[in-house]
């Protein structure tokens, strides 16, 4: 199927596609693939190099950045009056948080790969795929600029490059799927940290070593694996020394997937997913008018390339 047929086909199909919220996308026990890999991140071994950031743009071939890897005023940068989040030119960064009376904390942020994500969920051109290996990843061939995902996103993560103003793309943290995942390697920003901040591993053998360090060192960590339950459970998986609040985490999320919500906002607005699919898959064939491939970087991989 070519891509503007399955657009022509969701245009005529979105609002039935959007109506049908029920692709839940694991089953009831939100372990997502047993033996998914995931990353153990223990924050109590950060010094804020910013190394790994500098891996993942070497990896992911993004653009130069607009202040160099060695420069740490960063740190102090507020945009829009918060702390920095993944960019389209950026998929992961390191924050400080400064917790009352401790040592400053260093915090690596990407996507946290969710067993059950609602960015898969709340995505009704299904553009995104949870991989065996672990990986969330999406195929922008397909994605038509909606920014469903955006919102639905607990963590904030979903980026998209304004580079059109009418057909913006996703661009997100892939768990180096392309290039390292799908073959067993480790991803580019573990392998680079100088500190052994990261452990990647299955995800069930990340929870067991993330709760024997905090039974070897009661003192030196929070007793909370940040993942090991939150919506459903996550891939990534924090460690802390400090109370995960002072480190910026939400620490208000629901043990239950986001999905759960999800379904019930789609419920409530009916009218509104009715319209707002076929809304944004008309910008979409008016903006990609004349195009004969996807557009920016590739990452399809769930067989809806283009013949
Ligand atoms: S962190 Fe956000 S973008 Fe990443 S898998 Fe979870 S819901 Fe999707
Ligand atoms: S896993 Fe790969 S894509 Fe994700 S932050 Fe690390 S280097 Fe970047
Ligand atoms: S490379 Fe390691 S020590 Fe350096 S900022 Fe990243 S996670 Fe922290």
């Amino acid at each position: 199927m070519t891509r503007r047929k399955f657009l022509a086909g969701s245009m005529a199909g979105g609002a039935a596609i959007a109506m049908a919220p029920t692709k839940k996308a694991f089953g009831a026990n939100l372990e997502g693939f047993p033996d998914g890999m995931g990353v153990l991140v223990d924050m109590t071994r950060c010094v804020g190099c910013r190394s790994c950031e500098a891996a993942c743009n070497k990896e992911q071939n993004l653009p130069e950045p607009d202040k160099s890897f060695d420069d740490y005023s960063v740190f102090d940068e507020r945009p829009h009056g918060h702390y920095r989040r993944p960019t389209e030119k950026a998929y992961t960064v390191v924050n400080r948080y400064d917790p009352v009376d401790e040592q400053p904390v260093y915090r690596k942020i990407q996507c946290n790969h969710c067993n059950e994500p609602a960015c898969l969920t709340s995505c009704f051109v299904n553009a995104y795929t949870k991989t065996p290996e672990g990986a969330v990843i999406y195929n922008d061939k397909v994605c038509v600029g909606c920014r469903n995902c955006m919102i639905a996103c607990p963590f904030g993560i979903p980026a998209y490059s304004y580079s059109s103003a009418i057909n913006p793309i996703i661009k997100k943290c892939i768990f180096c799927y392309d290039t390292r995942l799908k073959n067993g390697q480790t991803p580019a920003c573990v392998e680079a940290c100088p500190q052994q901040v990261m452990v990647f591993g299955k995800r069930k053998e990340l929870i067991k070593i993330a709760h024997d360090r905090i039974r070897r060192s009661p003192v030196k960590y929070v007793d909370q694996v940040y993942g090991e339950k939150e919506v459903g459970g996550t891939g990534w998986l924090y460690l802390s020394g400090v109370p995960f609040q002072e480190a910026g985490f939400n620490i208000s999320l629901p043990s239950e997937p986001i999905i759960n919500n999800v379904k019930d906002f789609l419920a409530i607005v009916p009218m509104v997913l009715a319209i707002w699919p076929a809304l944004f898959t008309g910008f979409h064939l008016l903006a990609t008018k004349g195009k004969s491939h996807g557009h920016g970087d590739d990452h399809s991989h769930d067989g809806q390339e283009e013949h």
